[in-house]
């Protein structure tokens, strides 16, 4: 087993945009990383060898679906056998799915459910138990302000975010006597791949609406994270939205 007086990080969706983001900022302050992707394995593993070669940290990746319990149970596993136990979990990987919603199918509705929502539960089941021994723990949601608010032609979306939400607030309560914080950030429009859709004439529109006049980056998303990886137990249960002033 590797260090243990070293603190282990779970991010999912950590190949690109801002579990990519996060990852640099936890390897920074040297602690262990689990990472996972889905269908990027060897821009995953290149990436975790370059965060090896410059901070010194060690990495584990796990290539898999974030919607399957079952390789998620395998993901935690690895990273017990590996690291002993998982100290922050940030459950960073998601899809967004634009589009009427009476145009949207069964699969549709159930992939973006169970990628978004379900794994949140798949992976904080599996570990809660080693916080709760430890009487210590993270646990941080990449959410989004849609989630607050609703976004029209993304009401899948909203809808898994605004539950992510519910699920921090109720879990955080659950897991306070445990000394264990449950927070997530709502973000606003952050310029990475999953934004790739809008021209540069709708980027602009949008640009103009955020009050900061700027989409957010990864790294501001990622320096947030690190902070409530550190901040005091009693802030908990929070949805700290991280939107430029948008909402
Ligand atoms: P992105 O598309 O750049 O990256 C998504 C990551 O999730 C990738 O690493 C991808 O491999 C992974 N992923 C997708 N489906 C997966 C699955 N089934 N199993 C495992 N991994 C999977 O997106 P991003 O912008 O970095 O988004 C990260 C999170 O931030 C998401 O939860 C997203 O909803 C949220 N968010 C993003 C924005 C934004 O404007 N970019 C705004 C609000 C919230």
């Amino acid at each position: 087993m590797e260090n243990q007086n070293k603190k282990t990080v779970l991010i999912t969706g950590a190949s690109r945009g801002i579990g990519r983001a996060i990852a640099d900022a936890f390897a920074k302050e040297q602690y262990q990383l689990v990472l996972n992707c889905h269908s990027s394995g060897s821009e995953l593993n290149a990436y975790a060898t370059s965060l090896e070669k410059t901070y010194g940290c060690n990495c584990l990746t796990c290539i898999g679906d974030v919607s399957s319990p079952s390789f998620i149970r395998q993901m935690f596993e690895k990273a017990r056998d590996r690291f002993g136990g998982i100290d922050v979990l940030i459950n960073n990987a998601g899809i967004s799915h634009i589009g009427l919603l009476h145009d949207m199918t069964d699969e549709q509705w159930q992939q973006i459910l169970n990628t978004n929502l379900s794994s949140v539960f798949y992976c904080s089941r599996e570990a809660v138990p080693y916080m709760i021994h430890q009487k210590s723990g993270r646990i941080i949601n990449i959410s989004s302000v849609w989630g607050v608010v609703g976004a029209s032609c993304e009401v899948a979306y909203s809808a898994t975010k605004g539950a992510i939400n519910s699920f921090t607030m109720a879990l955080a309560k659950e897991l306070a006597p445990s000394n264990i914080p449950v927070n997530a950030i709502a973000c606003g429009t952050i310029d990475t791949a999953m934004n790739s859709c809008f021209s540069e004439e709708e980027r602009h529109a949008l640009e103009e609406e955020i009050p900061c006049g700027r989409y957010g980056t990864p790294q501001e998303v990622a320096a947030l994270a690190l902070s409530l990886a550190t901040s005091s137990s009693y802030l908990t249960g929070q949805i700290i939205r991280l939107d430029g002033g948008w909402i």
